[in-house]
């Protein structure tokens, strides 16, 4: 190995993790240049030429699209096959075709220089979009876009399979087409100028396994081919030309990753309980239909919380009841017989609604929000919640109501229940008669009256995102004050404690399906408090996993009522982390912050 020059310079960057894992070694710089075609002005007689032309190229991506869909689909599942599938809707955009020739026809330029331009237009619209969403399209149409011009031009396809060496990737933005040809071998991680978390070429790189970061902006500026360089697809961190002493400590670090993740997978199959034989459920989260799969792969025992919501968001109009149907049916029939619970859309807060008229608020996460939005608006709330019903006899399917605030609420959202389920009785239309109605507790007047509600819901989920919220008046999502947003301040526990307690005397189940369920320093706390699910993001299944049958019950039971004695959330914090240091000492690495 070459010696390190001394004189280059360290740089520390934080960008957004996209897929988990450690990379060390060099840097490969690839190619971000853009096609740019010549402009050419074309007479009235090379205009059908041209478009003979157009429609050549258009054909050619094509076949080439569809030959990457069937490898990835076989390679990686047809999930992913799918983001191709999604590449040929770009190219069958008879829209996009027209105004192509309309321009063509209009600017007699060559082809590949109107194409271009009219690509670019479509670029710069997706590129101001407020969404995230739809931002992280751009790479999907970039990645067609590209593929037509090189068909129109005869440019040399740059391809990261021809890699002879082992490297991590440097680029401005890779295409999912690009991703899905990593050589896992040899492509060691990559990292980008931007992109972002729910791009295709995130959500690639964690099914390929090899870790990334996303979104550091101006990381192309800042190396040259052959630096080395540390990627940390767990936090975010990116080290140029690191100092020895950084070097050491990621190679040890990526030494006891690779040993954890190879311990995780062994037990995903393994039953979440205790050393002394309690059991509790582990579940994922989802906000999509495709995210099954990736609760499926973490080894979840169910979906605890799918946040329908995300049905609503980024379109123009409302989702219609067959639609949501489909989704709900398939979802159900996929994690089955596993279950899982459907919350009815939390609209609202943060997450808005483009097609509604619904005025600004002064403090949306005090207003017009989830259950309150929906039962004011009946017809919304109907459609959606006879999609869910019929999607009942295909599977496991438990339904939950965001944001309640009280028993007067549940009752009212059980009356529009009661009416859809009376519609669809009359109709004939099949649903599960005995669907289990549950509440999330996530408003602390919920909390503090669950011995109420657990009398008339069939179990309980606390979104500890919103009840930390309220019960500590901490925006959650203003960064000046996140310091005070502590999942282990004492309110919290007591609440969360008062929640179980309740629910066990009543005989309802529990669980927890904010952030909170993931933290792995807080697994311990909960477990003894009770708690009989954790549904998390399933990345982080396989540790909570972890943690739970590293541990006993009993020894739990302690732990939760040592940490309900301590005065402050840091203390309890601190206590938390030194016990599962002291429990599961090869999980100390795996604590964030
Ligand atoms: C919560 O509040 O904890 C929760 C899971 O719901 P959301 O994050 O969607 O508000
Ligand atoms: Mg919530």
């Amino acid at each position: 190995m070459k010696k390190r020059s001394s004189s280059k310079r360290q740089i520390q960057l934080k960008g957004i993790p996209a897929a988990p894992g450690i990379a060390i070694g060099k840097v490969h710089i690839f190619g971000t240049e853009d096609i740019v075609p010549d402009e050419r002005v074309v007479s009235q007689k090379e205009i059908t030429t041209e478009i003979k032309r157009f429609r050549k190229a258009l054909k050619l991506t094509r076949k080439e699209i569809l030959a990457i869909e069937k490898k990835i689909s076989r390679e990686m599942g047809i999930e992913h096959g799918k983001i191709f599938s999604a590449h040929l809707l770009v190219l069958e955009d008879s829209v996009l075709v027209q105004e192509v020739i309309a321009m063509l026809k209009k600017k007699k330029k060559n082809i590949e220089f109107v194409f271009t331009e009219v690509m670019n237009r479509y670029m710069k619209v997706l590129s101001e979009a407020k969404d995230e969403y739809l931002r992280d399209r751009i790479s999907d149409m970039t990645d067609v876009g590209k593929r037509i011009l090189r068909n129109l031009t005869g440019a040399e396809d740059k391809k990261l399979e021809d890699l002879d060496e082992k490297s991590i990737i440097v680029a401005y933005d890779l295409s999912p087409s690009d991703t899905a040809m990593m050589h896992k071998g040899r492509v060691l991680g990559f990292v980008t100028d931007i992109g972002g978390r729910t791009s295709h070429t995130a959500i690639m790189a964690k099914s390929l396994e090899i870790p990334a970061v996303v979104g550091l902006e101006s990381i192309t500026d800042k190396v040259k081919n052959g630096d080395e360089i540390i990627l940390d697809g767990i936090h975010g961190t990116v080290i140029v030309n690191p100092n020895k002493r950084f070097l050491e400590k990621y190679q040890k670090e990526k030494k006891r990753y690779e040993y954890l993740e190879h311990e995780l997978i062994e037990l995903k199959m393994l039953p979440s309980e205790t050393l002394d034989g309690k059991k509790v459920a582990v579940a994922g989260n989802i906000e999509l239909p495709e995210d099954v799969a990736s609760v499926i792969s973490h080894g979840a025992e169910g979906i605890g919380l799918y946040r329908t919501e995300y049905f609503y968001m980024n379109r123009e109009d409302l989702p219609s009841e067959e639609e949501q149907f489909n989704a709900y049916k398939s979802v159900a029939a996929r994690i089955k017989p596993n279950y899982v619970i459907v919350r009815t859309m939390d609209l609202g807060g943060d997450k808005f609604l483009s097609q509604l008229d619904v005025p600004k608020e002064m403090n949306p996460f005090l207003g017009w929000r989830a259950i309150r939005f929906c039962l004011a608006r009946p017809d919304i709330f109907k459609s959606h919640l006879r999609a869910i019903l019929r999607a009942s006899v295909y599977g496991n399917i438990k339904l939950m109501y965001p944001m309640i605030s009280g028993i007067s609420e549940f009752r009212q959202a059980n009356e529009v229940l009661e009416e859809v389920k009376k519609e669809l009785r009359k109709e004939g239309t099949p649903f599960n008669e005995d669907i289990p109605v549950g509440a999330m507790i996530e408003v602390p007047s919920a909390a503090i009256t669950s011995n109420i509600l657990a009398k008339e819901a069939a179990f309980f989920s606390i979104g500890t995102n919103d009840l930390i919220q309220y019960s500590l008046a901490v925006d959650r999502v203003n960064e000046k004050i996140a310091y005070l947003y502590e999942p282990a301040h004492p309110a919290v526990l007591r609440l969360i404690k008062m929640v179980i307690d309740n629910a066990h005397a009543n005989n309802i189940p529990v669980g927890l399906c904010g952030e909170m369920a993931g933290d792995i320093s807080l697994t311990a706390i909960l477990l003894g408090l009770g708690l009989d699910e954790f549904s998390t993001s399933p990345i982080a299944v396989p540790e909570v996993k972890k943690i739970v049958r590293s541990i006993k019950f009993s020894d739990a039971k302690k732990i939760a009522k040592e940490a309900l004695a301590f005065t402050s959330g840091a203390e309890v914090q601190a206590f938390a982390r030194a016990k599962l240091i002291e429990l599961v000492p090869d999980m100390a690495m795996e604590l964030v912050g």
